[in-house]
Parts: structure tokens; sequence; C-alpha cells
């Protein structure tokens, strides 16, 4: 029997997804930057991005970006989260260039370049409104000025991050002011044909609205890629593949039992409402009487409960570090396997637990 719980992971429908995100971006101008971090640096995966036309790839952790390079990747990698000053050695061993935005972390990235006898490239980030990393506006010019003339560091470009912190949607407005700047920093830029790098999946419906793109010519994509979801609308992109991942756990439990708890109660030690927007319309909350209660080997150490997807015969109702607690229709024998898909953030936290196996399984697109 095969192990589980296991993520299955459709590497078709990864090239597929990145395929077809290329070939829309690339009439528009702007090419793609695959992002591996929710694959904990899958080079699996990498290989099904860079089958589907991608030829840059990024991660916000230095152990993928190294785990991509282990496995004989050899296309520019970008760090996507900048390095803590003691990161800077193993940041520059493994990639190309980084995002930074602090000139405290440029100067790290500088001198363990140096050591290295080469030159680090550096995307210099904006704050444009979500409040997570970026410059303000006002100083871009400045720090660029430095960051030009610093040893070891080439200026490569500028770029912003939205909708990841406060949830600001990107749009014409912010992609507006970024390429202003572009000619603001003009010059001082070391390479001839600047990369500007206009956010994540969260810039798709901007960028492909049909706008003028200005002078954005990367967008860093990795929702999108991997689930086919737009994080804004958390819609379906059409045309792309929603079936890449699927967490599958086996039964450990199944019984009749009362639907609603007995006893005096504190407060559970990993509260979450009673009732949730998934899963069949009746809740267990109002229920009488009992119900079928399955009990699947997956807790909030391995996956974001919030994040499955169960098909319409299951509800989850409850979650500890170890259990999965469902609603089923019948009881199900022991080893029975439950399949869900996942969000964003619960396909990253799978992938990053330890007790989750990998299979890799292939469909043929419908
Ligand atoms: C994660 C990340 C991305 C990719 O975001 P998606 O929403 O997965 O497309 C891009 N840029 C940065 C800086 C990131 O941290």
């Amino acid at each position: 029997m095969m192990i589980s719980p296991r993520i299955e992971i459709d590497l078709d429908a990864i090239e597929h997804n990145s395929r077809e995100l290329v070939h829309r971006l690339r009439s528009r101008g702007i090419s793609v930057t695959g992002v591996t971090k929710a694959t904990l640096g899958s080079p699996d995966v990498a290989r099904a991005m860079m089958r589907g036309g991608i030829r840059r790839l990024g991660d916000s952790r230095v152990e993928n970006l190294q785990a991509l390079r282990d496995a004989g990747i050899n296309v520019p990698l970008t760090l996507l989260r900048a390095p803590s000053p003691g990161w800077a050695e193993r940041a520059v061993a493994c990639s190309s260039q980084t995002l930074v935005s602090d000139l405290g972390v440029a100067q790290a990235l500088a001198a363990a370049a140096g050591k290295r006898g080469r030159a680090h490239g550096i995307v210099l980030m904006v704050e444009l409104g979500d409040l997570r990393e970026g410059v303000m506006a006002r100083d871009v010019v400045d720090l660029a000025t430095t960051l030009s003339r610093t040893q070891h560091l080439v200026l490569m470009g500028i770029g912003t991050n939205l909708a990841c912190s406060s949830g600001v949607i990107p749009g014409a407005e912010q992609m507006r002011e970024l390429s202003g700047l572009v000619e603001l920093v003009g010059h001082r830029f070391g390479v001839p044909q600047p990369m500007i790098s206009g956010g994540n999946s969260a810039n798709l419906g901007w960028a492909l609205s049909g706008a003028d793109v200005g002078a954005i010519n990367d967008l860093r994509l990795g929702e999108s890629i991997l689930l086919g979801v737009d994080p804004v609308t958390k819609l379906p992109i059409e045309g792309l593949r929603q079936d890449a991942f699927a967490i599958v756990a086996p039964v450990i439990e199944s019984m009749c039992k009362p639907a609603e708890p007995w006893g005096a109660r504190t407060q559970s030690r990993f509260p979450r409402p009673p009732t949730h927007a998934w899963g069949p319309a009746a809740g267990a909350g109002g229920v009488q009487g009992e119900v079928v209660q399955t009990i699947v080997a997956l807790g909030t150490q391995d996956v974001d409960v919030d994040g499955l997807r169960p098909s319409t015969e299951v509800r989850v109702l409850r979650a500890s570090s170890d259990h999965l607690v469902l609603q089923t229709q019948e009881r199900l024998a022991a080893g029975t396997e439950l399949r869900f898909g996942l969000t964003y953030a619960s396909l990253l936290r799978a992938m990053t637990s330890p007790f989750v196996y990998e299979r890799q399984v292939s469909k043929v697109p419908a």
C-alpha cells in the first residue's frame, strides 16, 4: 500500500500552467520568474516550470535555492526574501540576485560576494503601500545611487510586492509609480535592460487586463502556476489547471458519535469555529443525535486545516496537531484514504511537514 499522508503532485499541470502564463504575459512584454517556495524548492516542480518555458526561478529561502542548485538546476536564481547579514554568504553561494531594501543587507551581500571574487545582483524593493519590504519611493534614487557605487554589487533593477501583507491590490496606479521610478533611477542601473519586477500572482489581474504595462517586464509567480488561482479573486484562472496538488490522508478511526461534545468544557487547545463555509451546509453545530465521525492521520502541524478542500461528502469538524476530525456519510475502514484539495497556505505547510510524503502523478488534461 502507498504511504500516506502524502501530497500528490501532477507535474504536467504545473508545466501546463507555466506555459500558459509565460505565453499570455510574453505578449504583454512581461517575463516570468517561477516561484517554488510553496514546494520547499522542489527541483521536480522547478523542472516542470522550466519545461513550460520559465527561464528564471525564485524562492524566499536560501535552503530551497540551495536544493535547486544541488539538483543541477542552472537557470538564474533570485532570493526573494532579504537574508540577514549572517546569511549573506550562503545567499551569495546559491543565488545570482536578491530582492533587497536595506543598505545593511546589501553591504553584507557585497562583502560576501567580494569574498568569492564575484558580483551579486540587487533588485531594489520599493514600498508601494502594502507595508511589507521596500524602501519609500522618496528614498529610491539615493539608495540606488549608493548601491550602484558599491563594489561587488550590480543594481539589476527595481521591484515591488503587494497583496501579501495588508492585502493591497496591485493595479495601474502602483505600476505607474514603479515605472516612474525606473526613469528617475535611469543611468544608475548596472545593466542595459534592468529587471522591473512588478509583483506576484496578485498582479495578474492588472497584467492581463490590457492596461499599459509601462516599464514592468517581470512578475514573480508562485500560486498562479501551482494552483491555477488568482489570489485576489480566489477564482480559478481560465485555461489553467487547479488539480496539480492534492493531499491524501488515511482513516484511523470511524464510528458513530454524538454530534456535540459533553462535559464541562475549556477552550480547545486548537480553537476554531464550529461551523465552516465549506462542505455540505448542514452544520454539525446544530445537528442533534449522532453523526459518523471519522478521524484521519493529519493535523495542524501538517496543514492549514482551514485551507483543506474536501469532497462534498466530507466535512471538516475539528483538528488538533495530529488528528483531523471529519463528518462522513458512512463509516470507513481504517486505512481508507481521503483526498483533499489545498489552498496555497495549506500546500506550503504540507510540503514543509516532514510527516507528509510526496508522490508524483500524471494525468492527461481533460
Ligand atoms: C512568495 C513571493 C512571490 C510569489 O507570490 P505568489 O503569490 O505565490 O505568486 C513573489 N515575490 C515575493 C517577494 C514573494 O515572497
